[in-house]
């Protein structure tokens, strides 16, 4: 026997020695490689019959070819005995085990915001609203004048306007074509009346902005839902009723309201609409300033000039109007400190409102 053919058997001898302790998949993984890889012990022995004399090669081959297919033998029954006993079914020759859980997947959700616009569109559908939509860029005449706020109005300073600046403008002051972020989704109203024929009853979901410090409860961007209804001999009641159902919809049976006066130069009268804590119950906390109360929206009877800007008879047909901002419900929905977080686009936040509510 040649010099070769002994160094090939003591290879094998050497090699299941080494299979013998191997632990797991992985150390026969590697022990294969080490054997068999392109400088592998194995490799290399039999690239050195191309130098036995040739007298001696055909039975040095035969030994080398023995070798090999017992080491291999021995590597397959080993990695298949291993398998076997982590439990994993061998599957195109790599270990998998069918049984085994799957890994979770990240799956996005609605942020709370939307969640809550969605459940009052829900709500007001089944009061039989539709969903009117406009513009978020708007003109000064569509957010302020058709809704009865003339450029000198004092009441312009409710709404600290962002407006829409040629390149290198100032975005605190007007622009020459009047064109504004809509500083509120009333003007949407204006666009349905002029869209729609009596009877109206449309809800205005959007975004809006205001040129607002940001802190805990003031954003310079931030979401409405605003009511119309237009009709012949609509009133004060029909809007209390209205509202009163709105609310045990959103917060419950138990829930109680009131209105109170209040002021809108779009609305005649204007109130303040108030829902019975939903902290305390009414009895009265922090939350709700020792109340009992808390203020969601803001509603009215449509001033008969918005009615004309329109283009909608105030002598035939009568209207009402409520708006609420929809950050502020969502914070009391759940007891958010700050307004701030819903708009962090923090998955840690984020994440705590896998299903919506
Ligand atoms: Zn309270």
């Amino acid at each position: 026997m040649s010099d070769l053919a002994d160094r090939l058997q003591q290879l094998q001898t050497d090699a299941l020695a080494e299979l013998a302790v191997a632990a797991d998949a992985q150390a026969v993984d590697s022990l294969r490689a080490s054997l068999f890889g392109r400088s592998g012990r194995l490799t290399v022995l039999v690239r050195g019959l191309a130098e036995e004399d040739p007298a001696e090669r055909p039975a040095t081959g035969k030994v080398a070819n023995a070798v090999r297919d017992a080491l291999e033998a021995a590597l397959t029954a080993r990695q298949a005995a291993i398998a076997e006993a982590e439990g994993a079914v061998p599957l195109s020759g790599e270990a998998s085990d069918m049984s085994a859980p799957g890994r979770p997947w990240r799956v996005g959700h609605l942020h709370p915001t939307m969640t809550v616009e969605r459940d009052l569109r829900e709500i007001f559908h089944a009061f039989g609203f539709e969903v009117f939509e406009g513009p978020e860029i708007e003109t000064d005449a569509m957010n302020f004048e058709a809704l009865n706020i003339p450029p000198d109005h004092p009441s312009r300073d409710l709404w600290d306007t962002l407006y829409v600046a040629e390149a290198g403008g100032d975005p605190r002051q007007p622009a020459a074509d009047g064109t504004i972020l809509r500083t509120h989704t009333s003007p949407v109203q204006i666009r349905a009346m002029r869209a729609l024929t009596p009877p109206i009853r449309v809800i205005t979901p959007g975004r809006c902005f205001r040129y607002e410090a940001v802190d805990a409860s003031h954003g310079f961007e931030f979401f409405q839902v605003e009511g119309l209804v237009v009709d012949r001999d609509t009133s004060l009641a029909d809007l209390k009723g209205m509202l009163e159902e709105f609310a045990r919809a959103l917060y419950g049976e138990a829930t109680r309201t009131r209105f109170r006066p209040g002021y809108y130069p779009f609305t005649e009268p204007s109130v303040a609409f108030d829902v019975s804590c939903l902290v305390c119950g009414g009895s009265g906390c922090a939350a709700c300033g020792r109340s009992g109360w808390m203020t969601i929206l803001g509603a009215g009877m449509v001033h008969p000039a918005v009615l004309r800007a329109g283009g909608i008879d105030p002598e035939e047909f009568q209207g009402y109007a409520f708006g609420m901002g929809l950050d502020r419900i969502t914070l009391l929905r759940h007891g958010i400190p700050d307004l701030r977080l819903l708009m962090s686009a923090d998955m840690r936040f984020l994440e705590q409102f896998p299903a919506g509510r």
